[in-house]
This record gives structure tokens, C-alpha cells and sequence, in this order.
């Protein structure tokens, strides 16, 4: 609820004095918009826009009106001065006299009006804040505000909700024609403190930050207390009482994300497959809801505000059972997607058709999936577009139940909706580019916390993977991840504790990882331990040890990830990480040659049976790599003092006697490895049941 205004004199005069360089209204712009931008009730990831207006002198001494408007997708809640683009306020203005304008000029009149070349592209409704003369204004989507207007007597409830010193304008399409009508209707009355516009949202606005921000916490707590009122004591929700829950909600959760993942994967028109990332949110009353006779409904119904669409596309599906066999599970989602499909499809043709343009068509794929028990399961391209999603598809569920409650829910028509999906200037949100060669893939990288699981859990994120890296050793693994996190962003890497020796615990764990991302294409068993002794003293628990982690653990990963990669049916690669001591075993380490001896085998034995499913298994013999001061190794912080001793030598000569044993002479590194996991992870061969060293050349080791 955005009952209270956050604004706090102290707090402003900080960041004033934090951001010193720069204007103080501008300061005050930041300070702001933050407070905007945190409230999610308001708007949600990068929606909603604010703008102030200030006087300056150009480089030649002339004065000058800038307008920084918030920067095209930027997100208020932690936005920067640089997150504000310097417009020149006199050019722009005189575009007001067009009658229309094509997308590609205005795309191109908001650039050449930088003031700086560098900044970012302005928000999408940069010109309404141009042509209203206020110097501070604000908009946001908020909740409160749709659930009045996207009724069929909008227009009557937000005045009745807001009081008269408000104006209320239909909808209509943003850019130059939203821009005139808001500057028109502000014209024909002046004293209006807002201007709500009907299926879209707020604006307000005023000479100083604090009265524009506290008009829009004013008129959007007034919405929400009238709303609260008005819906006292009425069930939101009715249960559908044909609708059993099942009591194994996890795993049923787990099936169902890894099965949309599948069927959703489809090949661009580039030939590459895409693959999705996928959002689980159930919070009780989402999943209340989705047990509830108002969910088909609300699915069906179309988006709060047309700027959402092309995050979460305009209809989501509705499962109201997931089946327990995969089979009529996939047939389920299967014939549910295509249906989708086919609607969207339509869709776009009978909107192209209509409005007699030529659009290249989205995918058809949905973005939001409501499933009773569940939750809302979304997806994204990215993992951040799968977040998104989920947020939206939340706030606009309760929002939907709200608005049905109060009267009956109307949203947006078709037509409205495609201009703003098609609009290239909200598409560039989207950002579209070459894409890294694993975006969309999900690897798991066990023995995580050690020095070559971090080398190829940081390769694979690099290249467009999402990682999920795995230990039994908590503290080392936590390690490794705040240090991937750190560097690529949260949303890239996750971390999961698990036994590889404990085959349940491995299959929980892989069900726990569907849930966060929605499968697993890319597996990598790594973990492994040594034990240093001749046969004669090698202690047979010790034996059993180093066979349960390397061998055991081996052959558990593989074996957990098949009926996942059975269920996606997009095939995927498992590359797993063996040892030069296959080919070429050295005396008292019969432990570790024999148990990786035999994970190698049974690699070449999965490669053999996971063919038919597209799933390749190829190994990769590595030596002598020690780690870094970061992460370290933990397979020479064991052997390495032995060796060093029988050698009689010190830290960094042992790595020169490394060195110096390999043909190329060359220091091996834990990212070699990783290149060759994501070479063979990238699928650029059809190769399968291969060995290739990481070693520096050794000629005993050469496979054969
Ligand atoms: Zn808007």
C-alpha cells in the first residue's frame, strides 16, 4: 500500500549533498523517483517515469532549458543522476504543432536533442514531460489507480475515488498523441493536480519535488482507501470445490516447470534454439486464487496496463491439474501452449490485417501460466525477464480480483494492446542483440567450491549461462559464489549444498534447482576427492570414500539428470570432469586413479544411452591445476605438502615442476578447463564419448 508519503527532509539534504556536482533540483529529481520506484505498488521494474526541468548555460554561454527525463527502461527504484537524460527543452517543443510523427523520427528527434550523446534513450513518454510546463512531474502504473479505471464506469469511479481537482482522459497511445492530449486537457484545466489516464496510469505534478511525489502518494492512497472500502467484506475469491490439491506440490512443481520449459524451447528465425528461464511465485493467496473459480477469468482477461504486454504478453494459461504421469503431462502443456499459440497468431494477423501495417510477429510462446496449487509460473529469456514477469503477473492477479470484487474487470482492448506490443520504441526495451552462445541454458557445476569448479562455473557464465554451482563444503562454496555474483550479478549464479554420494539427495537438490530455474541442460560432475597412499597402506573406508565421491558421485548426477533431460526433450550435454591419471595412473594414488577410471567408464556408458535424447557426454582429463589465491584447490591443499616434500620443493616450485613436465611448458589453469566445457556445452560438433586433456601435453596421457 502506498499510504504514506517516505519523503524525509534529512534523507533529501544527504543525497543533495552526496550528488554535489550536480544540480540540487536534479538531486531532488533522484531522491524522489527512488521513493517512486521502491514502492512496488506503484510501478514495477522500470515502468513509470518522472522528469524536471532546470535552466542552464550551453558551452557558449547561452541560456538553456533542459528536461532530464528518466532514461528508456531504467529502473526508478535505484536510479542515478546519470539514469536522467538532458534534453534541450526549446527544440522539442515546437513539436507539438505535428500533427503525427513517424517512429523512426521521433526515435530520432529524442536523440539528436541530447544534451550529452552518451546518455541513454529516453523514456518512451519523454515528450508529454516536455510539453506539460510543470518542472517536476511523475507517473507511475499504480495498482490502485488500474483497478478504477479498467472498469466499464472508469471514468465515473476515478472521480468519484479522487475528488475534483483531478482530470480523467481516455486511453490513448503513448508518444506524440498522449503527449498532446495531456498537454490539451492540462490547458482546459489548469488547476488539476493529476491527470489519470484511463487503462494506463497517473501523472502529476507540480513546481517542487516533494509537492509532485506527495500528490501521487495522495491520489494513489485515496484509490486504494476507496477500493478498501468499497470492497469491505466481500470474498475476493470463491474455491472451486472440484479442484483436489496433491500432497507432493514440490516435485508436481518441479515436473511442471521442466515440462513448459521443454515444449516452450522453439528455434528463432536465426536457427538458434531459445530456451527459457523459469519464475515459481506462490505466496498463499496467489495460490489461493489459483484454486479459486475466478482464475480462468482473470487469465483470460487481458493486461492492467498496456506496458506490461510485452513482458508478460496479454493472456495467461491456466492449468487448473497437472497430471502425475510426465506423458499426459507433456500432452497437457503441449496442446495448452499450442492453443495459446494459435490465439496469439491471430491475434497479430487480424491486428496487422486490421491497421493494414506490416509488424515482423513476436513468439507466440506464453509468458505466464497460472497452476492451481501452485502459483503463477512465468518465463523469460533471461532470468531477469522471468522475475519480471512474475512480478506483473502478481500485482496483476490481485489486482484483477480487487477490480472484480469492486465491479467488473475491463481491460484494454485489442487493439490498444498490439500498438504498444508492436510500438519499436517499447520493443528496444526488450534489448535485442547477438546473444552470448549458452544464454537461456542452466549448467550445474558440482565440487563448486573448488579451484576448477569455479573456473568453469565463471567460463559458463560467461558465456550466457546461468550456473548453479554445487559442494558438501557450505563455507567454500558460499565463497565461490559471492565472488561469481559479485562479478556477473546476482541473477546469474545460484548455489545449492548437496551430498553427490547420496543419490536422494542429489534428486532433491536437482528438483530444488528446477524450481529456481527451470531445469538443467548442461551438467557437470566435478566434485572429487584424493586420498594420498600405496596399496599395502591404503585403508579400505578410505578406498570406499574416494569411490563414493568420484565414482559414485558421478554416476548419481548423471543418473538424477536424465528424467529431467527426458522431460524437457531439448537434449543438453554432460561434460564430465575426469583426470590425466585415466590414461596415465601414478603409484599411491590408486584411490583416485581407480574411482575416476571408472566415472570415465560410465560416461562413455551414458554417452551410449543418452543419444537418443540429444543429450551428449564427453570428459575432459585435466592436470596439475592449482587454483589462485581466490579459490583455491582442494585436491593439492591435500596432496600438495606430500609432494612437495617428496620433491623437496616450495609452493611455487612445485607448480614450476608441473610446468616444466608438459610438452607446451605451460602453466594449466582451472579456466582452461572451462573453455572446454563450454566448448563442448555449445554444441558446435556432434560430438559424443570424447576425451580431451587440459594437460600441457603429456605424451603417456594422450588419449587411446
Ligand atoms: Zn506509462
Amino acid at each position: 500500500m502506498a499510504v504514506d508519503s517516505l519523503f524525509d527532509e534529512g534523507e533529501s539534504k544527504r543525497l543533495i549533498a552526496k550528488y554535489s556536482s550536480i544540480p540540487k533540483e536534479l538531486a531532488l529529481r533522484v531522491y524522489s523517483s527512488r521513493l517512486i520506484g521502491r514502492d512496488t505498488s506503484l510501478v514495477l521494474h522500470g515502468g513509470g517515469n518522472t522528469s524536471v526541468k532546470l535552466k542552464t548555460k550551453s558551452i557558449v554561454g547561452e541560456e538553456q532549458e533542459i528536461l532530464y527525463v528518466k532514461g528508456s527502461g531504467v529502473d526508478l527504484s535505484a536510479i542515478e543522476p546519470e539514469g536522467f537524460v538532458g534534453l534541450d527543452l526549446a527544440s522539442l517543443r515546437k513539436l507539438r504543432i505535428l500533427e503525427s510523427i513517424s517512429d523512426e523520427e521521433m526515435e530520432n528527434q529524442l536523440r539528436i536533442h541530447k544534451v550529452r550523446a552518451s546518455s541513454p534513450d529516453p523514456s518512451v513518454e519523454a515528450l508529454l514531460h516536455v510539453f506539460l510546463p510543470h518542472r517536476y512531474v511523475d507517473h507511475t502504473h499504480a495498482d490502485s489507480i488500474l483497478i478504477l479505471t479498467n472498469q466499464n464506469n472508469g471514468k465515473k469511479l476515478v472521480q468519484e475515488a479522487l475528488g475534483s481537482k483531478i482530470a480523467v482522459l481516455p486511453y490513448i497511445m503513448s508518444g506524440l498523441p498522449l503527449a498532446k492530449g495531456i498537454i490539451e486537457e492540462h490547458e482546459r484545466f489548469p488547476e488539476a493536480e493529476a491527470i489519470v489516464l484511463l487503462n494506463h496510469g497517473i501523472f502529476t505534478f507540480a513546481e517542487d519535488a516533494k509537492t509532485s511525489y506527495e500528490r501521487m502518494i495522495h491520489y494513489v492512497s485515496k484509490a486504494e482507501s476507496y477500493i478498501a472500502e468499497r470492497i469491505k467484506g466481500k470474498p475476493l475469491i470463491t474455491r472451486r470445490t472440484d479442484i483436489t490439491v496433491p500432497s507432493n506440490l514440490a516435485s508436481l512443481a518441479a515436473r511442471f516447470v521442466q515440462v513448459v520449459r521443454g515444449v516452450c524451447a522453439h528455434r528463432s528465425s536465426d536457427g538458434r534454439l531459445r530456451r527459457f528461464y523459469m519464475e515459481i511465485r506462490s505466496d498463499p493467496d496467489i495460490v489461493e486464487a489459483s484454486l479459486s473459480r475466478e482464475a480462468q477469468d482473470a487469465c483470460n482477461s487481458g493486461a492492467l496496463t498496456p506496458d506490461h504486454v510485452i513482458r508478460t504478453k496479454n493472456k495467461v494459461v491456466y492449468i487448473e491439474s497437472v497430471p502425475e504421469d510426465d506423458k499426459d503431462l507433456r500432452e497437457l502443456v503441449t496442446q495448452r501452449v499450442d492453443s495459446f499459440k494459435n490465439d496469439y497468431h491471430q491475434y497479430f494477423h487480424s491486428q496487422t490485417k486490421a491497421k493494414g501495417i506490416d509488424r515482423e510477429e513476436l513468439d507466440p510462446y506464453p509468458r505466464v501460466f497460472l497452476v492451481a496449487g501452485v502459483g503463477a509460473v512465468t518465463l523469460g529469456f533471461t532470468r531477469k525477464a522471468a522475475e519480471i514477469a512474475a512480478d506483473i503477473a502478481v500485482h496483476t492477479l490481485r489486482a484483477k480480483l480487487q477490480a472484480g470484487a469492486l465491479g467488473k474487470y475491463q481491460p484494454i482492448s485489442d487493439t490498444h494492446a498490439f500498438d504498444m506490443e508492436y510500438w519499436s520504441l517499447q520493443q528496444k526495451k526488450l534489448g535485442r542483440g547477438s546473444l552470448p552462445p549458452l544464454e537461456g541454458e542452466v549448467a550445474v557445476v558440482t565440487g563448486g567450491g573448488g579451484a576448477i569448479g569455479f573456473g568453469i562455473a565463471d567460463r559458463l557464465i560467461a558465456a550466457g549461462a546461468v550456473v548453479a554451482i554445487s559442494d558438501i563444503d557450505e563455507g567454500r562454496l558460499e565463497k565461490v559464489h559471492s565472488i561469481l555474483a559479485e562479478r556477473y550479478g546476482r541473477t546469474r549464479v545460484e548455489s545449492i549444498v548437496f551430498d553427490v554420494t547420496d543419490y536422494q539427495s542429489v534428486e532433491k537438490s536437482f528438483e530444488e534447482l528446477s524450481r529456481r530455474l527451470g531445469g538443467i541442460d548442461i551438467l557437470v560432475p566435478n566434485a572429487g576427492i584424493a586420498h594420498v597412499a600405496k596399496i599395502e597402506d591404503l585403508d579400505p573406508v578410505k578406498f570406499d570414500q574416494v569411490i563414493s565421491v568420484n565414482l559414485k558421485g558421478t554416476f548419481n548426477t548423471i543418473k538424477a539428470s536424465i528424467p529431467i533431460f527426458r522431460r524437457q526433450g531439448t537434449g543438453g550435454s554432460i561434460v564430465v570432469i575426469s583426470s590425466k591419471n585415466v590414461f596415465d595412473p601414478g603409484a599411491s594414488f590408486g584411490a583416485y586413479s581407480a574411482s575416476k577410471a571408472g566415472a570415465h567408464q560410465i560416461s562413455k556408458i551414458a554417452a551410449l544411452e543418452l543419444a537418443e535424447l540429444g543429450v551428449r557426454v564427453n570428459m575432459i582429463n585435466p592436470d596439475a591445476i592449482f587454483g589462485d589465491e581466490k579459490v583455491s584447490s582442494k585436491l593439492w591443499d591435500l596432496v600438495g605438502p606430500k609432494r612437495m616434500k617428496a620433491r623437496g620443493l616450495d609452493p611455487e616450485g612445485l607448480r614450476e615442476y608441473y610446468r616444466q613436465r608438459n610438452l607446451l611448458k605451460a602453466r594449466v589453469l582451472a579456466e582452461h578447463v572451462g573453455n572446454v566445457v563450454v566448448f563442448f556445452a555449445s554444441d558446435q560438433t556432434p560430438t559424443t564419448g570424447a576425451t580431451l586433456p587440459v594437460d600441457g601435453g603429456i605424451p603417456t596421457a594422450f588419449p587411446r
